[in-house]
């Protein structure tokens, strides 16, 4: 009896990654890692230490078809209410968060805050990162979508990106490997590790000064100090996807606990019952509103798992 029941729940807590040396937890709520603090959970989640770690787990997802997908400040992923059926990784560990002030350039792991770059650049007197300083998320994030915004964008000042590819196997890709259109880059295929950004030196005072300016309208022209709110779409050549979703008349729409922010119609803004499939309806109601009103298609900038 005793002998069944522990058989019972050690086949529960089994995972197909026990012999790699790599803690990996079941059923982790994603709600603890994404910026709106929603969803559902992930069949299986970890944070190697270090590369050789991670290269066992992504090669045994890869070996037995287990769907794998990277995390990073999770300001830019919508997980279902159902959650995700395979592994999650996030990479916190140090060895994945350094920044490295190598004049005139940066190189910054995947896992570091995007923000925190910033401030080493700007500390060290190196221009050309300042417009980033209120995007939320990592580094790894904000090169996979290209962060930025109409100041420049992270994907102008990349030199070289160190990735890994599904075998676990790891490359580093220069510039000429490199494509970064608006919101967009061609990293979608690999796992970023890290990468080297080439800036230009400038007097820290001022630049100090100017990145507190940007800061200041970042701050007013997008909430992006409150949790509660997340971007909608992807800006469209030559106008703004909050001008649209405000000329569809879309500024009202609801769905469940989720409604348009009130002050900037291209911010999902989640109430305290909010769920994550309230924000995919309504950013889809959004959407087909503005399909309807004007025949503009708006691509999602959040990306639903
Ligand atoms: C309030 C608010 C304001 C925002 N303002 C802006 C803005 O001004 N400009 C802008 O561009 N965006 C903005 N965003 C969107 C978002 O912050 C950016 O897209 C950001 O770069 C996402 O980074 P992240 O680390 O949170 O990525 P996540 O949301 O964790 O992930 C985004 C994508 O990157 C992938 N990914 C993450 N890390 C890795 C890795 N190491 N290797 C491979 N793939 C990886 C994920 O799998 C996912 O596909 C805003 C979002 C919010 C909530």
């Amino acid at each position: 009896m005793n002998q069944r029941a522990h058989s019972s729940s050690s086949s529960e807590t089994a995972t197909p990654f026990d012999d790699l040396g790599v803690a990996v937890s079941r059923h982790e709520p994603l709600s603890h890692h994404t910026w709106l603090g929603l969803g559902g959970t992930a069949a299986y989640f970890c944070e190697p230490i270090d590369s050789d770690a991670l290269g066992r787990v992504v090669k045994r997802c890869h070996e037995q078809q287990i769907p794998l997908r990277m995390i990073g400040g999770g300001s830019n992923v919508l997980v279902p209410v159902a959650g995700f059926e395979g592994m999650v990784v996030r990479l916190s560990a140090p060895g994945f968060c350094g920044i490295d002030v190598q004049r005139p350039a940066i190189i910054a792991g995947a896992g570091a805050k995007l923000v925190h770059v910033v401030s080493a650049a700007v500390q060290a007197g190196l221009s050309g990162l300042e417009t980033l300083v209120d995007v939320p998320g990592t580094v790894g994030g904000a090169l996979v979508g290209n962060a930025g915004g109409h100041g420049g964008d992270i994907g102008e000042r990349v030199a070289d990106v160190t990735v890994m590819l599904a075998d676990g196997t790891t490359e580093v890709r220069d510039r000429s490997r490199l494509a970064f259109e608006s919101r967009w880059s061609n990293l979608d295929d690999c796992i970023i590790i890290g990468c080297r950004l080439e800036l230009d030196e400038e007097d820290a005072s001022l630049l100090t000064k100017r990145m507190q300016k940007q800061w200041i309208v970042g701050r007013s022209a997008q909430p992006s100090g409150t949790r509660t709110v997340a971007m909608m779409f992807k800006d469209p050549l030559g106008t703004t996807a909050e001008s649209l979703v405000a000329q569809a008349g879309a500024r009202e729409l609801r769905a469940g606990d989720a409604a348009v922010y009130a002050a900037h119609a291209n911010y999902v803004v989640a109430g305290p019952h909010c769920s994550s499939d309230d924000v995919r309806t309504l950013v889809e109601t959004v959407r087909s509103r503005v399909r309807e009103k004007l025949g503009i298609e708006l691509a999602p900038q959040i990306e639903v798992w």
